[in-house]
C-alpha cells in the first residue's frame, strides 16, 4: 500500500499514512481540521518488521508471513467499513444460499428414501 506524508495546516504536524491510491485524501484530523496531503511521489513500503499476531500471537516477519497470517486465521486485511458492510453483505448471502441448498439436498433425499407408492401421493398431489 502506497505511504503519503500529511500535513497540519494548522501546526505543522507531520505525520505519514498508508492508503489506497484511491483513499489517499482521507487523511487524518489534526487541529480539528482535515490534514493536507503533502504532493510527493507516493513511496512503496518495502517489508513490514516483526510483530506478534494480534490473531493468534504468533511471530510474524514480513508481509508474505502476514499473508499466511491472515489466511490461516480467516482473516483479512482492514480496508475500512463500506468494504467490511459489503463482504458482511457477501457472506451473509453465500450463507443463505448454503442453508437452501441443504433443504432441497434434505427433502430431495427424503423424497428418494420414500416407498414408490408415497412417491405416487406426492407426485399427483402436486
Ligand atoms: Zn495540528
Amino acid at each position: 500500500m502506497p505511504m503519503y506524508g500529511c500535513i497540519c495546516v494548522e501546526c505543522g504536524h507531520y505525520e505519514t499514512i498508508f492508503r489506497h491510491i484511491s483513499q489517499r485524501d482521507d487523511t487524518p484530523v489534526h487541529c480539528s481540521q482535515k490534514m493536507v496531503r503533502r504532493v510527493e511521489a507516493p513511496s512503496v513500503q518495502v517489508d513490514i518488521g516483526g510483530y506478534n499476531s494480534p490473531i493468534d500471537g504468533q511471530w510474524i516477519e514480513g508481509k508474505s508471513a502476514r499473508r499466511e497470517d491472515l489466511k490461516r486465521n480467516n482473516c483479512r486485511p482492514w480496508e475500512g467499513m463500506e468494504s467490511e458492510k459489503k463482504e458482511a453483505k457477501k457472506r451473509a448471502a453465500e450463507a443463505d444460499k448454503t442453508f437452501e441448498k441443504g433443504v432441497e439436498q434434505a427433502a430431495y433425499n427424503v423424497y428418494n428414501n420414500m416407498s414408490a407408492e408415497k412417491q405416487r401421493a406426492i407426485d399427483n398431489a402436486a
